[in-house]
């Protein structure tokens, strides 16, 4: 991010434009919107710089501008529509010390101002960079639909009972106060002006300053594999209403990105045969913040699969706790959609195993020879450790040395690899897969299993 997008405040603030002409009246519209002092400079004055400057909304000097000009000036715009008179005017900037935008010339410029949806207080800026206008204009056309006019009053009168709000309790309370405010009898009374609304914050805020702080509740969510565009609308949901939200290790960084700014972030981190927390430490955490709090338990993948979930939901329901459970996407079927197979296949497995390489006690027995059978599947979790105990015992009760195994590691992830192996290459395959994988038994890629057909 070379433009770090940050909200200026102009009370108080001038503003000067060099250049008076119609380039400048377009940058005059947006910089009109601010509190600030705004001073323009140019000879001949598009119309409206004269009718802004006689209804006393700029100053105008009919004269090219001069250093001293931008004495204590907090922004310069170079507004000339002509090359020469913009790096003029870009240098006194630069002498000044004033940040200076040249329009259309990004590279003198030292900041940039967005597209801008305005319903003030509620500001949203669009940004590209420069290198997509047109995208940045239907960003703005989508999210102006989404935030209709009314939305300026609802915020503003909200913005003024701030500090009447505040005395309701901090947490769940005072977000659901709010949410019904903005989202049901705000909107509704919108059309009544700026009173009405008033009357509908007043009314809901009688009515709900007695109001007892909800019970605590824990929602199970799988976080699926890493890829924030394979969590359910559900967990999204969640995700932005939960007050704490304690996660595991592998839970990917862009969907913890998508939670509440001021909800508690809690991970408790399994490293495999590294420190960690211990499962009866995490029950204990969920007990604790279950009791008060909306808890978001975040796993990886779903939580049913390898996620210890009955054990933190026996400890809460002991607790009296309430808890819910949302599915999420295994790593087994990223890991199966990154190879753009089916993990069960007529003629070939009307069945699938999914099975852990490493259970608490160290390497997870099972029966091996059913595994060891042609045609056999299985998703194999947690298997990179214990690759050279699945191997040897597969071999040991009859499995094809060229079984193939296929590994995907960081399934979902920008970072995803898919490595073709097999029983025999798979420990040297491994050597170099430091991310999460899953081992595909039984399942090759295509490339993979159109070599072998053509050695058969
Ligand atoms: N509940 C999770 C599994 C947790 S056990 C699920 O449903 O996916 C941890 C194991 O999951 C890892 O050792 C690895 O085998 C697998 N895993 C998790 N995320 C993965 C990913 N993005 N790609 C490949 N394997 C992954």
């Amino acid at each position: 991010m070379r433009h770090f997008p940050i909200y200026l405040d102009t009370r108080g603030q001038s503003i000067v434009v060099s250049g008076a002409g119609e380039c400048a009246v377009a940058k005059l519209r947006l910089i009109l919107k601010t509190e600030a002092r705004v001073i323009v400079f140019g000879p001949n004055p598009a119309p409206e710089v004269v009718q802004w400057a006689r209804a006393g909304r700029i100053s105008h000097h009919a004269r090219k501008m001069a250093q001293p000009d931008l004495a204590g000036a907090a922004l310069l715009y170079a507004a000339n529509d002509d090359p020469a008179l913009d790096r003029a005017a870009a240098d006194a900037g630069r002498a000044q010390g004033v940040k200076t935008l040249v329009v259309d010339n990004l590279d003198d410029s030292d900041f940039i101002t967005p597209a801008i949806v305005d319903r003030a207080p509620v500001t949203v800026a669009i940004g590209t960079e420069g290198a997509a206008p047109v995208l940045a204009r239907k960003i703005k056309a989508d999210i102006e639909a989404m935030l209709p006019p009314g939305l300026a009053l609802l915020a503003r009168v909200g913005q003024r009972f701030r500090t009447a709000v505040a005395a309701l309790p901090e947490g769940r309370a005072r977000r659901d106060f709010w949410s019904r405010f903005y989202f049901h009898a705000g909107p509704k009374a919108v059309g009544g002006g700026e009173a009405a609304v008033e009357q509908a914050l007043t009314g809901l805020l009688t009515g709900a300053e007695g109001a007892q702080p909800e019970t605590g509740h824990v929602h199970f969510v799988g976080a699926g594999p890493g890829d924030p565009e394979l969590l359910t609308l559900k967990a999204r949901k969640l995700l932005h209403e939960a007050d704490v939200i304690i996660h595991d290790r592998l839970v990917s960084a862009e969907v913890l990105e998508l939670s509440r700014r001021e909800a508690a972030r809690i991970e408790v981190g399994k490293i495999p045969f590294g420190p960690s927390w211990t499962q009866a430490d995490i029950n204990a955490l969920l007990v604790e913040h279950g009791a008060h709090a909306q808890v978001v338990r975040l796993k990886s993948g779903d939580c049913g699969i390898f996620g210890r979930l009955d054990e933190e939901t026996e400890a809460l329901q002991q607790a009296g706790i309430d808890f819910s459970v949302t599915p999420g996407i295994t790593s087994a079927a990223a890991a199966a959609a990154a190879l753009g197979v089916s993990l069960t296949r007529r003629d070939r497995n009307n069945g699938l195993r999914i099975i852990t390489g490493h259970q608490a006690d160290g390497f997870a027995d099972h029966d091996w020879r059913a595994l060891a059978a042609p045609g056999e599947v299985a998703m194999i979790y947690m298997g990179k450790a214990a690759a050279g105990f699945l191997r040897g015992r597969l071999l040991m009760h009859g499995a094809a040395p060229d079984t193939p195994v296929t590994i995907v590691e960081n399934a979902s992830r920008p970072t995803q690899r898919v490595v073709p192996a097999t029983l025999l290459s798979l420990e040297a395959a491994l050597a170099d897969i430091a991310g999460p994988a899953i081992l595909m038994l039984g399942i090759a890629t295509q490339a993979a299993s159109v070599q072998l057909q053509e050695v058969l």
